[in-house]
């Protein structure tokens, strides 16, 4: 089971660090067989190895080594940080940054050439969702374009767009009927859920067969939360 928290653009360098430090205690007390990964601010990086519990990841990079490239961040620097988990395809960087299919591909086999672990997000906006599960899937599928969808070291997150950040969750078994149908062509692959998962509704979302973990916006912000969203995700494995 994985648990996600997606910092976006919120969080300072020192307000993440207390964070990374408060949570890694407590996963040191704590023992779960989650999967914890965080992804703060690029400037809020630190080296993977510092936290024994925690993986950190980058939320976005250019799929490059180095280069001219103002504003990114390339494989060199994510290296500095020993991070080899990334996040691609959120609709944020879709929407809001026009990320088009043809360079979200470009990303993941950026990515998969450098082993990197991914998480890939999906999700419909809600005039799609509106118009039925057939329609959702055919979008969700279309954003797989160019994406090779046997790399051994991806999952995804399926994330309504009407979802995210708006405090109503799809509802547990239009989620269900998702990842069975996600999971029909991507087998072995784990499926996510995100959209804003709380200490309400996260153990009917990661019971559902298919539902191998969350990635969390909001209710990851404060690490007191986030750790109690571990301790429900644990219970529920139990
Ligand atoms: C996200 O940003 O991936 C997300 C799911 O956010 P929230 O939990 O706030 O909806």
């Amino acid at each position: 089971m994985i648990l996600a928290a997606n910092f976006k653009a919120n969080h300072t360098r020192e307000s993440t660090a207390s964070y990374l430090e408060a949570l890694n205690l407590f996963l040191d007390a704590y023992q779960t067989s989650c999967d914890v990964r965080v992804f703060p601010a690029i400037s809020s990086l630190f080296r993977d190895d510092l936290y024994s519990h925690i993986k950190l990841g980058a939320q976005n990079f250019y799929p490059a080594v180095s280069g001219a490239y103002t504003g990114e961040i390339g494989a060199q620097q994510l290296g500095e940080f020993g991070v080899k988990s990334v996040l691609i395809g959120h609709s944020e960087r879709r929407v809001t940054l026009k990320e088009t299919q043809e360079f979200i591909a470009k990303k993941f086999a950026f990515a998969k050439e450098n082993g990197w672990e991914i998480i890939y997000c999906i999700g419909e906006p809600k005039d799609v969702r509106d118009n039925g599960f057939e329609a959702v899937m055919e979008y969700l599928w279309s954003e797989f374009d160019g994406v090779d969808i046997d790399y051994d070291r991806f999952c995804v997150a399926y994330e309504p767009i009407w979802a995210i950040g708006t405090g109503v969750s799809a509802k547990a078994l239009d989620i269900a009927q998702v990842l069975d149908a996600l999971k029909s062509r991507l087998h072995s692959t784990a499926l996510l859920y995100g959209g804003s998962v709380n200490a309400e509704n996260l153990s009917s979302i990661i019971s559902l067969t298919s539902c191998g973990g969350a990635l969390i916006g909001n209710a990851a912000l404060d690490a007191a939360n986030f750790c109690k969203l571990i301790q429900i995700a644990q219970n529920v494995q139990k």
